[in-house]
C-alpha cells in the first residue's frame, strides 16, 4: 500500500480523537522549546515513519552544508540565500539541488515539486529534504504533498525572522513547520535546528536583508 493511502486510511479513523491530539499539541510544543534536535524529533508524531535508518548526526551536518553551498551560489546569482538538496535514502547521494528563485518559487518547494516529477511516492518516502532554514507553511506543505519523508533544517524560522526582519523581501512567516506536519496525515520525520551550523548559515544572511 502506498504511504499516502496508508496515512490517509489512518488520518479517516481519527475524527475527535484527532481534534483533542491537535488540542494537546500547543502547549507540548512550548515544552520543547529548548530541547535538541534530537529531543524534538523524537517527540513527534505516532504515526508510521518512513522505511530504513535515519540518517546519523554526520550525515545531517554534512548535507546541511551541501544546502549551504547551494545558497551561496543562489546568492551570487542574485536570489535570496536559500538552499537545498534532496538526499537518497543511503544519506550521502545527493540527487537534486535546488537554490531560492523568488518569493514564490522558494528552494524547497521548487525542489519537492521537481522530485515528485522525477520520482515515484514510494522512492520519495524514503528520502530526505534538506534545507537551510526551516520551510515555511508553503514549502512544507509542498514537501507533504511530494510525500518526501523526513527533514532535516539548519536555522529555525525564528532565527530567520530575526534577521529578515520587516523586510520587504522576504516577509518571513512564524509558523513551525512541525505544527503543519503535527496536523497532517503521515509520519514525516523532522530535525532541527542545528546549533553546528547556525554560524555559516547565518553569515550568508546577516547583511543581506539589512
Ligand atoms: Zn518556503
Amino acid at each position: 500500500m502506498r504511504p499516502d493511502r496508508r496515512g490517509f486510511v489512518q488520518g479517516s479513523l481519527l475524527g475527535p480523537i484527532g481534534l483533542m491530539l491537535a488540542g494537546a499539541l500547543a502547549p507540548h510544543a512550548a515544552a520543547l522549546e529548548h530541547a535538541t534536535a534530537m529531543e524534538k524529533e523524537k517527540a513527534m508524531t505516532d504515526l508510521p515513519p518512513p522505511p530504513g535508518n535515519d540518517p546519523s548526526q554526520g550525515q545531517m551536518l554534512a548535507n546541511l552544508r551541501r544546502a549551504n553551498a547551494v545558497a551561496g551560489r543562489a546568492l551570487e546569482a542574485g536570489h535570496h540565500p536559500f538552499g537545498a538538496v534532496l538526499v537518497a535514502a543511503d544519506h550521502t547521494s545527493v540527487l537534486l539541488e535546488q537554490g531560492n528563485l523568488d518569493v514564490v518559487n522558494h528552494a524547497e518547494s521548487t525542489l519537492a515539486r521537481l522530485a515528485a516529477e522525477k520520482f515515484s511516492a514510494e522512492e520519495l518516502w524514503g528520502m530526505t529534504l534538506y534545507t537551510t532554514a526551516e520551510p515555511c507553511a508553503m514549502c512544507a506543505g509542498t514537501q507533504y504533498w511530494a510525500n518526501i519523508g523526513r527533514l532535516v533544517y539548519g536555522i529555525s524560522e525564528a532565527r530567520l525572522l530575526e534577521l529578515t526582519g520587516s523586510s520587504d523581501k522576504n516577509p518571513t512567516m512564524d509558523v513551525p513547520c512541525r505544527y503543519i506536519f503535527e496536523h497532517s496525515q503521515k509520519g514525516i520525520r523532522v530535525w532541527g535546528p542545528f546549533a553546528e551550523v547556525e554560524e555559516e548559515i547565518v553569515a550568508l544572511h546577516r547583511d543581506f536583508w539589512s
